[in-house]
Formats: C-alpha cells, sequence, structure tokens
C-alpha cells in the first residue's frame, strides 16, 4: 500500500526537516507526509492540501498530481531541475488568489488542526 516519495518537506507540524512527502491513490489525490517525529500525518484540509503543494521540495522527476481541493491558482513549489520550461510566477498572483490562505502557517495549520477537532467533538456532543 505504500505510495513512492515524491519530495520531502518540514514537517508542518513540528517543522523537522525531511518528512516524506507521499500522495495517495484515492479518490482527491490527497498528499501526506510521514514525519519522524509525528508519524504519518495525512490531513485533508484545502489549507494543509495547498501548503503542502507549494512548499514540497519535490524530487526531481517526481510527477504530483495537484490534490482535487487545491485550487489551480496555487502554484507547485520548486520545479525539478530539470524542466526549467516553466517560468516561475511573480508572486504577486499567487498572493492575490489565494486570500484566506498565509504562507507562513505552521502554528495556524495547528490552530486549524485543532479548531476542525473542537468542532468535532461540538458536533459529535449535539
Ligand atoms: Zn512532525
Amino acid at each position: 500500500m505504500s505510495n513512492p516519495s515524491l519530495g520531502t518537506i518540514a514537517c508542518p507540524t513540528c517543522a523537522t526537516e525531511g518528512a516524506d512527502v507521499r500522495q495517495t491513490k484515492r479518490r482527491g489525490a490527497h498528499l501526506y507526509w510521514q514525519c519522524a517525529e509525528c508519524g504519518l500525518m495525512q490531513p485533508t484540509g484545502a489549507a494543509i492540501q495547498g501548503r503542502l503543494w507549494r512548499e514540497t521540495d519535490w524530487h526531481a522527476g517526481a510527477q504530483p498530481i495537484r490534490p482535487a481541493n487545491v485550487p489551480q491558482a496555487v502554484e507547485r513549489g520548486q520545479k525539478p531541475d530539470f524542466d526549467p520550461s516553466e517560468a516561475e510566477p511573480e508572486g504577486d498572483a499567487a498572493t492575490e488568489a489565494q486570500p484566506t490562505e498565509r504562507p507562513s502557517a505552521a502554528r495556524g495549520v495547528g490552530l486549524l488542526l485543532l479548531g476542525a477537532l473542537g468542532l468535532g467533538v461540538i458536533l459529535a456532543t449535539h
């Protein structure tokens, strides 16, 4: 059941470097990561999926599929070395296209996850 590693990222939860980024073959094509500290992390929210899409240091030749809930306006992270044909955007386009997401959100993601957990508890108790 293991999918191939597509790249690495500093763990969005604990910032440990070198977490392996992989992608599910299931519907939604969500990215997930294997952190040495946190274990297998597979949150599927649009914010974290967009962040993985932008921030993963993709292996050369990796062909990740854009997760279903990541808007096309979100640019993929560092391009593989052998493919210089796609020009990087100037940066302002990406920030305009996603006003609800903040780029420096290790803490924000944690709060989002906590919020989602809290919401689940609230829903479960009613
Ligand atoms: Zn971690």
